[in-house]
């Protein structure tokens, strides 16, 4: 039997898979598409995302051809008023190596992750869709396209926001629209723009339009209503900048909206990312809250199938679903408002779970002001390494601090204990002892 199916090849269940294959699970790792995804949809990258990116080993690739967000220039007719960035422009420190959203182009993301997963032994099956799924005994039967069936321990349904996997658990995505207007997203060549500036007409007589420089060479991406494009898209964008794009190597259509599930499980079937929850763009929550997902929920499948421990798999609707919940509002607001305000709020670095079931009713703070489920900052240690390098075998790690007190982290980087004595109960992982530099 198998021991994961997970459905979808996307930016949720790349990371998932990277998580499992890399400690060694048998998995198998399906997408209904013919071929990688192309366009630039989920373009913000948060530091948080960056982080996970940075313990599984792939941040210096997807970043490699990245920027950072330029401040934005507003039309209004013949005029034009300049205001700051989306996105911060901080200094990294040694606790917060990739403090600023950076822009890398979903496609580009995925194919990043990919080529992890491909260097690491894994792959993608792609042309291969679930059709439907059934729980017997402890088991899951799943049909696929290809008129196999699959017998699997634990199934993930990562398969975005038309989810075949929710679908086939009867859960609803409880939420509404936001607005009733189709949009358009689109990634088109074009000369002769200032590419320092993101372009933003506000009050436009289509609705608002975004146009942002992407890191690849005279590239852009549109969001628009599709109203900009009655006389088709070409003829839009001549319309809007009096210049012809040269190529539109990709569009697509969505509806803004806020919608999540109830459950994040049912039985041994697991929903993470887009067919769980839906955001708006404004935020750039949508990518990078499924990537936490697969990061909380990849070490717990590993325990579970290792210890048997099928309880520590109820901790991640218990964690992550709160935090769903949460993000959902932080971007409708945004989204109402018209918000530019981001920063903290939206960098994902104060995400933790304190008052998660695997933080304990009694927790302390300890070196740092850190307790348990407060996200584990980055350190030098005195091997040599990072403590964000220290993570990338998989594994808890205990830092001995200089005055002797310990800090045990969670293979997904979140503080699981604080104190003076050794912290070593942690089922199915080898804990790695490291000691910080003053
Ligand atoms: C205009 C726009 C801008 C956005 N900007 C941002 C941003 O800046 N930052 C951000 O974080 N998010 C952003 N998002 C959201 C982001 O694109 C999504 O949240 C993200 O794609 C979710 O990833 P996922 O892997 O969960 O799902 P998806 O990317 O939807 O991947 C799901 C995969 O499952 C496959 N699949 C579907 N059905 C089946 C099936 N039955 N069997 C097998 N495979 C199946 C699909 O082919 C697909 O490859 C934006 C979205 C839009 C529309």
């Amino acid at each position: 039997m198998l021991e994961v199916l997970i459905i979808g090849a996307g930016a949720t269940g790349l990371t998932l898979a990277i998580e499992l294959q890399r400690r060694g699970v048998t998995f198998r790792l399906i997408d209904v598409a013919g071929g990688p995804f192309g366009g630039s949809r989920g373009k913000g990258l948060q530091p948080r995302s960056l982080e996970i990116f940075d313990m599984i080993g792939v941040a210096d690739d997807v970043l490699a051809e990245s920027s950072l967000y330029q401040p934005i220039q507003l039309h209004f007719g013949p005029f034009t008023k300049q205001i700051r960035s989306l996105g911060t422009h901080c200094e990294p420190t040694v606790g917060c190596p990739h403090p600023n959203m950076r822009m890398v182009p979903q496609w580009r993301t995925e194919q990043a992750l990919r080529a992890h997963l491909t260097a690491l032994g894994g792959s993608v099956e792609f042309g291969v869709g679930l059709q439907t799924l059934e729980q017997r005994d402890d088991v899951v039967f799943c049909s696929l396209t290809s008129g196999e069936t699959i017998e699997a321990r634990y199934v993930a349904g990562c398969d975005g926001g038309r989810s075949t996997t929710r679908k086939a658990l009867e859960l609803q995505l409880v939420g509404k629209s936001l607005g009733d207007k189709t949009m358009i997203v689109a990634d088109f060549a074009l000369a002769g723009l200032d590419r320092d500036f993101w372009h933003v007409w506000p009050l436009h007589s289509c609705g608002r339009i975004v146009i942002a420089p992407l890191p690849q060479a005279g590239m852009w991406q549109l969001q628009a209503p599709e109203k900009l494009a009655r006389h088709g898209l070409e003829q839009g964008l001549f319309r809007l900048l009096k210049k012809r794009p040269s190529k539109i190597t990709w569009r697509s259509q969505f509806r803004n909206q806020i919608r999540m599930v109830e459950h994040y499980r049912v039985g041994n079937v697991f929903l993470a990312g887009d067919s769980a929850h839906l955001h708006p763009p404004s935020g750039a929550q949508g990518l990078n809250t499924g990537v936490q997902d697969a990061f909380n929920l990849g070490w717990k499948l590993v325990s579970a199938l290792r210890c048997g421990d099928n309880g520590i798999l109820d901790t991640y609707e218990a964690e992550r679903l709160p935090i769903a919940a949460a993000m959902l509002n932080l971007t409708s607001t945004l989204h109402l408002n018209s918000s530019t305000k981001r920063g903290d709020m939206t960098n994902q670095l104060s995400i933790g779970y304190r008052n998660g079931p695997l933080a304990g009713s009694e927790a302390a703070a300890g070196p740092l002001g850190l307790q348990a489920g407060d996200r584990m900052p980055d350190m030098r240690l005195s091997d040599g390494r990072r403590l964000f390098e220290a993570m990338r075998d998989g594994n808890p790690v205990q830092i001995v601090m200089t005055d002797g007190e310990r800090i045990l982290v969670r293979p997904d980087g979140y503080v699981a204990g604080v104190g003076k004595e050794a912290i070593k109960a942690y089922q199915g992982f080898s804990v790695l002892e490291v000691s910080s530099l003053p």
